[in-house]
């Protein structure tokens, strides 16, 4: 529609012009005549009728400028130009200010094509616009990108609207339904604000949805310090694994019949500018941004490299378990991807032990055994970690063989608080697992009480701050050397 206006106005400016050069032509006497009053009539004619043409063109070229080509609505000039105005004017503050993201559009184009893709955001668009009319506005920010103000007495209704669009589309001259998914960043205007952060907070608060797959999100200040905290640590994380900034920590573990160190746990911490910073507040959003994996075997590296340099200088070590995000769980060379580093330091399997959380293993069961069977083949061991706190934690005994059990702390510290059903499932799991032939290992002991429970459940090793918290390297070298810890008298 918008492209029949343009043309129509040029094809007009062009004839004025073309008449312009007649007369023009005329009055140099090419047509050989005389002036007479009719041609200066004409020639105001003419001029009111470019002035107006030449006009019409501007119009038209400001209003394309501000429309959106494959949609037909307002784009992100215009959306944003028309808030900012507002928002200047202090009527702003009636709206909600909404940043729309299309959830599928990606998936659309692969299965049915680009045009169809396009075609969708057209309808989509339309459908928010003839939608939207006097409620509020909406523009086209690229993309699947939408950005809308919507009065505050509509919100609601808007968003109910949003969740029910269905097109019909044709596919294999089918007509399939389909429902148009979304997720928005949502900030009520407030007039103290400035506009562009008006736009930053539904940024956020989009981002917010599209991590936690919560689709409607009101933006609050504290998402804001948590996202910037996040952003930053992804920024220094690159910067942090080429400066040697994460080093692993060993936490012993220790034999609960000899109270001798018999193993370890490497545990990453960042060290940042002297401060030791725990994997609690790194780990999770590394894991959410995908960047888990690349630390993780850098850990098992150093870990091997340590290994290695023990063995070199006459030390023989113990075996240490590393940590894997279930993350790892999707990668089909996972388990060739430990046995090339393990190998790369020339390691023997007996002193490597890979630890994934029970949670995780319950996603593929297929895919663990694959990788349970190709590394126990290298002599490497397998440990479930945080056992118990998963919903399948009976059909993970039955179906499959670890060689570690690692209890969650959570049912020792309920059992030793008096909780008898804790105590029974700690002595139980204890009982089936020895059954099985496999090892438990229960972490989090603090206490003489912890331990001397957990021995008489017969659980085989014990982890906890009451023999050592996690150590930097030295220190867990000096207590590989002095493998025996002294009885505690009193406790
Ligand atoms: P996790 O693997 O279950 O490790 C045990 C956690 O319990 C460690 O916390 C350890 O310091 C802590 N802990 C040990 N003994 C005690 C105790 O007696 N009392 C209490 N209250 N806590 C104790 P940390 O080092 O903060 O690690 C937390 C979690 O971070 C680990 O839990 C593991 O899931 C993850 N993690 C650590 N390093 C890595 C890594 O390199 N890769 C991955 N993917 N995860 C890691
Ligand atoms: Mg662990
Ligand atoms: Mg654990």
């Amino acid at each position: 529609m918008k492209n029949k206006h343009k043309t129509t106005s040029f094809i007009f400016l062009e004839f004025c012009i073309i008449l312009m050069y007649l007369f023009s032509f005329y009055e140099t006497g090419i047509f050989a005549g005389s002036v007479s009053p009719f041609v200066y009539f004409f020639e105001i004619v003419m001029t009111i009728l470019t002035i107006t043409g030449i006009s019409i063109c501007i119009n038209t070229s400001n209003r394309m400028s501000n429309i959106d080509s494959l949609t037909e609505i307002g784009n992100v000039n215009w959306i944003m130009a028309k808030g900012g105005k507002m928002h200047f004017l202090k009527k702003l503050s009636q709206y909600t200010a909404i940043f729309l993201n299309m959830k599928d559009s990606k998936y659309m184009n692969e299965k049915f094509g680009n045009a169809m893709g396009d075609q969708l955001i057209h309808d989509y668009a339309q459908n928010l616009q003839s939608y939207i009319k006097k409620k509020g506005f909406v523009g086209r920010m690229g993309g699947d990108n939408f950005y809308i103000f919507v009065k505050n007495e509509y919100l609601d209704e808007f968003i109910e609207h949003l969740k029910n669009i269905v097109f019909t589309v044709q596919y294999d001259n089918t007509p399939i339904s389909y429902q148009v998914k979304v997720r928005c960043g949502i900030f009520p205007v407030t007039d103290d604000i400035e506009y562009r952060e008006i736009i930053n907070h539904t940024s956020t608060a989009l981002a917010i949805a599209k991590e936690t797959g919560v689709d409607f999100v009101e933006y609050e200040e504290s998402m804001q310090k948590d996202f910037l905290a996040e952003r930053q640590i992804l920024d220094d994380f690159k910067n942090a694994l080429e400066h040697n900034e994460f080093v692993p920590y060993y936490q012993p573990k220790v034999d609960s019949k000899t109270e001798k160190l018999c193993g370890a746990e490497a545990l990453v911490r960042w060290i940042k500018n002297g401060e030791v910073i725990s994997p609690a507040a790194f780990i999770p959003i590394l894991e959410k941004n995908n960047r888990i994996t690349e630390l993780d075997f850098y850990i098992f590296e150093q870990m091997c490299k340590d290994l290695r340099n023990w063995i070199d200088s006459g030390l023989e070590p113990v075996c240490i378990s590393s940590n894997f995000s279930k993350k790892h769980l999707k990668d089909e060379n996972f388990a060739e991807e430990i046995i090339q580093i393990m190998n790369q330091y020339s390691l023997d399997g007996r002193y490597i032990e890979v630890e994934l959380t029970e949670s995780s293993c319950m996603e593929d069961f297929q895919f663990l055994k694959q990788f349970s069977t190709k590394i126990k083949r290298a002599g490497i061991k397998l440990a479930i970690d945080d056992f118990g706190t998963g919903y399948s934690s009976l059909s993970m005994l039955h179906e499959f063989d670890a060689d570690v059990i690692k209890l969650d702390k959570s049912f020792l510290y309920s059992a030793l608080a008096g909780n008898d059903r804790s105590k029974v499932f700690v002595q139980d799991v204890i009982r089936m697992v020895e059954n099985l032939n496999e090892i438990t290992l229960c972490e989090g002991v603090e206490t003489k009480a912890q331990l001397n429970f957990l021995k008489e459940a017969g659980c085989n090793i014990i982890q906890g701050y009451y023999f050592d918290k996690p150590l930097p390297r030295d220190a867990f070298e000096k207590r590989m050397k002095e493998p025996e810890y002294e009885k505690r008298k009193g406790e």
